[in-house]
């Protein structure tokens, strides 16, 4: 009898699963599942405790569907990747395991990783991986000259193309393995990451993670366009840390879109459009890491932004993690952040433009924070997201672009609503004067618990577009 090996690694589900699919087409197979903890590598890639704890939470559900279908998950913890391949190929030679399936991860660690694993591996286990956690896979999308697009849009437009040719379908839930033995279940054990408590937006499950796609593609997403930048309002899908560890597939997303919607692609004013944009985006940014592994070694994507000039200073890069700039939006997003692992991606693109252009501090820097607090924390979209602030990455925004804290918190927060449920302190001040509360506060002789701004934006602006025009002409 044939063994097949899965060996999950961002891809907790049991629907719409490629390797498992794969696993289980032999009938009479025997299929085993693994998934090997690495606690000293998450820690060094900055993954959340949020995430960790997101992880174990679905490795239990997990384990169950896949009990219930007389497959078994065996759990294994190890310091590192390198780890990882030592007792993987022991596992293998013990269970006498003859096909070995996964889905790719495309960071460049994990894909020498994977390189190495299948140099050592016996030639008579079959390997085969699979691109899983993409629409499309990398380096389907590219230029006539087999290159990758220069511009998203022209990247967007080949890929809708792309999409449209491919008949996508999501692959169904292993069968019960008649005739196979009950699996005895393995012990998983999360190790030292403190249990976290999720709260309410991050329920356990692929149903769970449907049941909101569903709602999301029922009740919202035509007012998706409209509110999605507004903190106030929950107008987002909120899907993005079941993305991450892989609980849902961007595959099922779409495929959701296009049964609500059908003339999804061609409507590009809808809220089902721009709601897909946004998941070319996340594809956007692996097709990249994979055409430019640089990227992972947090390389700017723009050469001349290295001889950037960044400013060292703990202080304020304390106060901005910890919400303390005296600019509002960015003190509430920060706590948010903090508190829930989570915050929309125009409240992302404000703090971190404020990180890099109002206090100078390197990208980097920030990057690894977001890593570090995030439930959703994806090292691609992360380090695309930082890198288009930043204006060091590919089709980025361009380095004078530079946002205004004040006016963005009036653009977004128009009456102070999220201000104020993060910011408890500010309730007394009225809407007009929110976003800058400091005169109001003067004028009325009221002293509150809240800081002075940290910079002054105008000045910090000046010196922001000095630094990089110095460091754009190093190039010249
Ligand atoms: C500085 C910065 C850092 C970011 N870090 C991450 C990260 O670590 N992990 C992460 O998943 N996203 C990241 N993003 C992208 C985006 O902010 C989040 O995906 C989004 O806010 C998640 O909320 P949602 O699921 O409600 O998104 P929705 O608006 O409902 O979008 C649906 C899905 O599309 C994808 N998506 C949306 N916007 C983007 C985007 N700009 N880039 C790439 N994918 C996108 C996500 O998978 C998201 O779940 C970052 C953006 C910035 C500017």
């Amino acid at each position: 009898m044939n063994t097949s090996l899965v060996w999950l690694r961002k891809d907790l589900r049991i629907h719409d699963n490629k390797a498992l699919y794969a696993a289980c087409e032999d009938p009479v197979a025997r299929v085993l599942t693994v998934f090997i903890a690495t606690p000293k590598q998450w820690h060094k890639h900055n993954m959340s405790q949020r995430q960790a704890a997101f992880i174990f939470d679905h490795l239990y559900q997990l384990a169950q569907e896949l009990f219930l279908r007389r497959i078994a998950l065996h759990y294994h913890q190890c310091a590192d990747f390198a780890e990882q391949i030592d007792w993987l190929l022991n596992f293998c030679k013990r269970e006498k395991v003859n096909k070995l399936f996964y889905n790719y991860e495309y960071e460049l660690n994990e894909r020498e990783r994977d390189q190495a694993l299948e140099r050592r591996m016996p030639k008579q286990i079959l390997c085969q991986g699979f691109d899983d956690s993409v629409l499309l896979p990398p380096g389907s999308v590219q230029t006539r000259n087999k290159e990758m697009f220069q511009v998203y849009t022209s990247f967007r437009n080949a890929f809708l193309h792309k999409l449209q040719e491919s008949e996508l379908a999501c692959l169904p839930a292993p069968a019960v393995r008649q005739g196979q033995p009950v699996p005895v279940p393995s012990r998983i054990v999360p190790f030292s990451y403190p249990r976290m408590q999720l709260g309410d937006n991050y329920l356990i499950g692929e149903i769970a993670s449907m049941s909101q796609l569903r709602t999301f593609c029922d009740q919202k997403i035509q007012y998706y366009r409209y509110n999605r930048d507004i903190p106030a309002v929950d107008a987002t899908s909120r899907l993005s840390a079941w993305l991450t560890i892989g609980v849902l597939s961007p595959r099922q997303c779409y495929q959701k879109l296009r049964e609500r919607y059908p003339l999804v692609l061609t409507q590009n004013k809808s809220g089902a459009f721009i709601w897909l944009n946004q998941l070319i985006w996340r594809d956007f940014y692996r097709h990249m890491m994979v055409a430019y592994p640089s990227l992972c070694r947090h390389q700017p994507f723009i050469s001349w932004t290295q001889y950037i000039t960044w400013q060292q200073d703990d202080v304020l890069f304390s106060a901005w993690c910890e919400g303390r700039t005296g600019y509002p939006i960015i003190d509430a997003a920060m706590r948010q952040l903090a508190v829930s692992g989570w915050i929309n991606n125009r409240l992302r693109m404000i703090t971190a433009s404020f990180l890099v252009k109002d206090l100078l501090i390197d990208w980097r820097q920030g990057e690894r924070y977001f890593m570090s607090q995030l439930i959703d924390g994806d090292f691609a979209s992360n380090n695309g997201g930082w890198q288009w602030v930043a204006s060091t990455g590919f089709d980025a925004a361009p380095y004078f672009r530079i946002f205004n804290p004040t006016l963005q918190g009036k653009l977004f927060d128009t009456h102070g609503t999220f201000i104020r449920q993060w910011l408890p302190e500010l309730k007394v001040v009225p809407d007009n004067y929110l976003h800058q509360p400091h005169n109001w506060l003067k004028a009325q002789n009221i002293t509150l618990n809240y800081p002075q701004p940290i910079v002054d934006h105008s000045k910090a602006r000046k010196l922001t577009l000095t630094v990089y025009k110095a460091a754009a002409k190093v190039r010249k």
